[in-house]
């Protein structure tokens, strides 16, 4: 006999539209299969369709024991919007867990949040005014749709290392030029020195510098943008590692190809780079909204990414100064590399886990 996880109570066999649902009389929780779940309340409260959508988290292990198999159960946090619901998912058998009228309350969710994402990936929502006005200043893509599901936590720690290592460089040196001439080849790359084997370290340091406010905040965007959605796929230690191989092999390719420049390198690019050329392995489908002179165009991301790496290459070529190309390219391409890597290592996971 199925007891209540809840109150230990024997649960009564109980139809519902046709479904068979094992109900507790005494605290009114249900307990249904997974399949049920999809017929009662439509495809999307199937616990693979939430689990993995943005609209539900984990938020950990309960006290619950699933009454079919005694495992141990999961709470989920669904939300939408203001509203929300805790349900608790069995590892073994997918089975759900309902108190009183959580099933409402997810067939609500699950439906709304299905209908937004719909509306906004066919373009039936659209960005407003303001981006607009963003988008026409600042010439920068936004997605038109790719929620996390967790808080990029390694891409805001970045960011803000970014920035504040920013605010200390123009805090402490008002006088550029002498503290980078006393300086900077500590931090900066310089060719010309790593090739004789001094400052080594600079392929990472110089990753940490900004030449200038506008500098900054571009690197800043496209790490934002693109890095919330990598990191989420592959989890903070792989993102790390992406992030800096991506960062050593942009400095290796710039070096590589000016070896005799007193000119330091400095700036973000290389490995943000990586970061967007492990987008486009991860999320080849997703759209962005492109800024063409006054026109705004829903572009996939391997036509925007696309056409940004062969722009570096042909400015690269074409000896275009004051901006590391190959940096942008080097990065680009091992960023590419470790997500595709990643990418089969996490889809292993996924099937082990399941
Ligand atoms: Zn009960
Ligand atoms: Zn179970």
């Amino acid at each position: 006999m199925r007891r209540c996880p809840r109150c230990t109570y024997p649960l009564m066999l109980f139809v519902h539209e046709g479904e068979e649902l094992d109900h507790c009389r005494r605290c009114g929780g249900n307990f249904i299969d997974p399949g049920e779940a999809a017929r009662l309340f439509g495809g999307h409260a199937h616990p693979d369709a939430w689990r993995e959508s943005f609209a539900a988290r984990s938020i950990g292990p309960t006290e619950l024991k699933c009454p079919k198999d005694r495992s141990p159960m999961e709470a989920f946090e669904v939300e939408f919007e203001k509203e929300k619901v805790e349900v608790d998912l069995c590892a073994k058998c997918a089975g759900l867990w309902l108190d009183g009228r959580e099933g409402f309350a997810l067939q609500r969710i699950v439906s709304n949040a299905t209908s937004h994402a719909e509306a906004r990936e066919s373009g039936a929502i659209k960005p407003g005014v303001a981006s607009y006005v963003f988008q026409i200043f600042t010439g920068f893509p936004i997605e038109v749709w790719n929620p996390v599901k967790r808080t990029p936590v390694v891409v805001y720690t970045l960011l803000a290392m970014l920035v504040a290592i920013f605010m200390a460089q123009v805090t402490l040196m008002p006088n550029e030029e002498a503290w980078i001439a006393q300086y900077g080849g500590f931090f900066f790359l310089v060719p010309s020195e790593f090739i004789r084997g001094e400052h080594l370290w600079t392929v990472i340091t110089c990753a940490f510098f900004h030449a200038g406010f506008m500098h900054l905040a571009g690197n800043a965007y496209f790490l934002w943008i693109f890095g919330d959605n990598v990191e989420d796929e592959l989890g903070p230690v792989r993102f790390i590692t992406l992030y800096v191989i991506s960062m050593i092999s942009g400095s290796l390719l710039h070096f590589a190809f000016n070896a005799n420049s007193d000119i330091p390198m400095l700036g973000a690019s290389g490995a943000i780079a990586g970061v967007m050329g492990a987008y486009l392995v991860l999320f080849p489908r997703v759209k962005l909204y492109v800024m063409i002179v006054v026109f705004r165009l829903r572009l996939g991301v391997y036509w925007y990414l696309g056409f940004w790496i062969v722009y570096q290459l042909v400015m690269f070529a074409s000896g275009g100064e004051g901006v590391a190309w190959l940096a942008h390219a080097g990065g680009f391409f091992a960023g590419a590399i470790c997500a595709w890597i990643f990418k089969g290592a996490t889809d292993h996971e996924t099937k082990v886990a399941v």
